[in-house]
């Protein structure tokens, strides 16, 4: 088997698939196309054709990359399955509407306007209207999981999650008992501060929270004075000069800020070709939810825009994401340093701020736990209405606010990302407080700081998580310093 002639291909691939989701989150298309690529790529992935790459990798003694190449290409099989229910579903949800009090409001935007309702009744039928367009939606998440399952079981898996562990080497068990222990660390901490938090702000009781009350909580609309769009990118862009990083990695970073309809509210970052052309897409408003996300997303895309080009396509593109978000997680951190916050961004009172973002924080880490748990029961054969109650209830009383049980297959992100993530903040918690030692807790003014991390970036998704924690004698994943790093500013 030629490995070099098949990374060519899936390079294409990738390139393709990376610019039709670009097109079509931020808005600039409406009907999704994915199908099409897939079927002009399926060679790439034919059963036979993976039975090649798995014989190929035998004979290589099953080194890193051959076995992302297979894990890549397993997935893509999958997904190809059924890529036409998520055409479809993308392509509906582009043009779905909210009916709102005096307008329609587009689906994708309708949490930017939950988020912005002041008024709690209002807000509470916004809520209602959204939960009732993506139940709509439903029955195509539905028929995707079904046919998705389907596939698996004609690949000669066993479940879905099965297959994933194996493909992927991450044993679900081991990260579950991890966040056993931060659900049940922070329980106290998240409910005493939210309790508080809520009464003070929103005159709500934690017995009677909702997810649109929360989702209003943290919009925390008296930041966004002090964090205008233009005076955080500049903000960010002199810090990062600081450290010796280029924020806009020579021109290879291109930003879409443009507002569009139906461009989507969650920012992303599309590598169209990694390190060449990497687009940072974000939804433009000010705010600290808008700081945090670009900031996130820049550093996504630093991490691609910095990779070694001369690194072969799966560790350039197909690693472990963990590593990235970890990255990204890093760069979305600084806005709780509370140095950064007060002298960077100017922000008076502080702690008032680094609260929000930190109970922000452990909400997220809580809510994406029960999301895992739940998740990994999720393609168990469960009736809809079984799997709905398991995510309203698992994830309302991790977040200790009641969740509609119509998201239970929109909130789900595909490849159970959602065990990323955690990975992420486990990691990304680990490799701050390497360093605060290195550089100390203002690590973000120190120019020796920058080619630290120009160093991680440089090799891509070459490592995996334990490799990193090894180069950096970071130890096995704990959860400590991640309940550390919210602790600080919450107890
Ligand atoms: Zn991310």
């Amino acid at each position: 088997m030629d490995l070099d002639a098949l990374r060519h291909q899936i390079e294409g691939f990738l390139r393709q698939l990376a610019e039709e989701e670009y097109l079509q989150q931020a808005g600039l298309k409406s009907e999704s196309q994915g199908a099409v690529i897939y079927r002009q790529h399926q060679h790439l992935f034919h059963p036979t054709r993976l039975d090649e790459l798995r014989a190929a990798m035998g004979e290589g003694g099953g080194t890193t990359g051959p076995r992302l190449l297979l894990e890549f290409l397993t997935h893509a099989c999958l997904e190809a399955k059924v890529q036409d229910v998520t055409d479809r579903f993308l392509s509906e949800e582009a043009t779905a509407f909210v009916s709102g009090e005096e307008r329609m409001i587009p689906l994708r935007g309708a949490e930017v306007a939950i988020r912005d309702e002041a008024d709690r009744a209002r807000r509470s039928r916004l809520e209602q209207a959204r939960a009732q367009a993506i139940d709509r939606l439903n029955p195509l998440l539905r028929e995707r999981l079904t046919r998705l399952q389907e596939a698996v079981t004609r690949l000669g898996g066993v479940s879905y999650p099965a297959l994933w562990e194996e493909l992927s080497g991450i044993h679900l068990d081991d990260l579950e008992k991890l966040i056993h222990t931060l659900l049940a660390r922070t329980q106290e901490m998240y409910a005493d501060v939210l309790k508080w938090m809520l009464k003070r702000t929103l005159g709500v009781p934690l017995s009677e929270a909702k997810r649109h009350d929360l989702a209003r909580l943290f919009r925390a609309p008296e930041y966004d004075r002090l964090l205008p769009p233009q005076g955080v990118t500049a903000a960010v862009e002199t810090a990062a000069q600081k450290m010796r990083i280029d924020p806009k990695a020579a021109g290879r970073i291109q930003i879409d800020a443009e507002e569009r309809q139906a461009k989507t509210s969650r920012a992303f970052v599309a590598p169209i070709e990694v390190p060449k052309r990497v687009i940072l897409v974000v939804r433009p408003g000010g705010g600290w939810g808008d700081a945090s996300a670009y900031l996130h997303e820049l550093g996504h895309a630093l991490h691609f825009a910095n990779t070694d080009p001369a690194l072969p396509v799966e560790f350039r593109r197909l690693g472990d994401a963990s590593a990235t978000e970890a990255f990204a997680f890093l760069l979305e951190g600084l806005l709780l340093e509370s140095g950064f916050v007060r002298r960077v961004l100017g922000i008076p009172r502080e702690r008032d701020f680094l609260r929000v973002v930190a109970l922000h924080k452990l909400y997220l880490l809580r809510r994406y736990a029960a999301e895992l748990i739940y998740e990994r029961g999720l393609y168990d054969g469960r009736s809809p209405a079984q799997a709905a109650e398991a995510y309203r209830s698992l994830v309302s009383r991790a977040t200790a606010a009641e969740f509609p049980p119509a998201l239970y297959l929109y909130d789900v992100d595909p490849a159970f990302y959602v065990a990323r993530y955690l990975r992420a903040w486990i990691l990304e918690a680990q490799l701050r407080e390497q360093l605060y030692e290195r550089f100390d807790e203002e690590c973000y003014r120190n120019d020796r700081t920058g080619p630290f991390l120009l160093d991680l970036w440089r090799q891509g998704l070459a490592p995996t998580l334990q490799s990193l924690a090894a180069q950096h004698s970071l130890g096995p994943l704990q959860i400590d310093p991640l309940i550390r790093s919210v602790a600080r500013h919450l107890a």
